[in-house]
């Protein structure tokens, strides 16, 4: 993917999301990034990003919320976690990047039919009405929002499955699911969330 070098405006800033993302616990040092690369140096997806993480922070930093929120790069971001281990300013990118992808997804405003977020987005639906996912429904939705001709290209993949045991065709439920309504609830609460 190549690396976008617009120029960005005054009037594209969002004042204010600089400073709100870093009152998130674990976004609190962003203010200290030197800008040095070292995160874009040893990131081993920088090269297929739209923005590099150092761009990302830098960004984010600057109030350009619809940039960093509309990125490819915060879904490319494989959570590996060597930016956050070698930066000089103890920056805990990989966090801000999971904090991006949230507000990302919070306001719908990811990239459109690309199968990462759509992937979040139906998984996490998924648990949170049922206790767990399924397997069969997840792919089924998954196709549908991004790339419907493409399960009609792996039909054959998904019967291998099914006689194999790994897809069922009806839904899956826990018991007990209160308790991850009781978890769930307690972590929206952590997060300044209200169901
Ligand atoms: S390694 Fe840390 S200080 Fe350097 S650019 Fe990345 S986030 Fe900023
Ligand atoms: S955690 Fe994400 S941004 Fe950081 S090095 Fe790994 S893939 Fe790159």
């Amino acid at each position: 993917m190549e690396i976008k070098r617009t120029i960005k405006l005054e009037s594209d800033r969002v004042p204010g999301f600089g400073r709100d993302l870093m009152k998130v616990p674990g976004c609190e040092k962003l203010e200290g990034c030197i800008q040095c690369g070292t995160c874009s140096g040893v990131c081993p997806l920088s090269i297929y990003m739209d923005y590099t993480p150092r761009q990302v922070m830098a960004l984010a930093r600057a109030d350009f919320k619809n940039e960093v929120l509309r990125s490819h790069t915060i879904w490319l971001c494989a959570s590996c976690y060597a930016c956050t281990v070698e930066c000089p300013q103890e920056i805990r990118i990989t966090d801000i990047m999971y904090e991006l992808k949230q507000r990302a997804l919070r306001e719908g405003v990811y990239v459109r039919r690309f199968p990462i977020p759509v992937l979040a987005r139906e998984f996490s639906e998924m648990v949170r009405k049922h206790g767990r996912i399924t397997e069969l429904v997840l792919v089924i939705r998954l196709f549908l929002k991004t790339d419907w001709l493409g399960a009609l290209g792996n039909w054959r993949l998904g019967l291998d499955l099914m006689r194999t045991g790994r897809f069922t065709l009806w839904t899956e439920r826990i018991r007990h699911k209160g308790d991850v309504d009781r978890m769930l609830a307690a972590i929206d609460a952590g997060n300044g969330k209200h169901p």
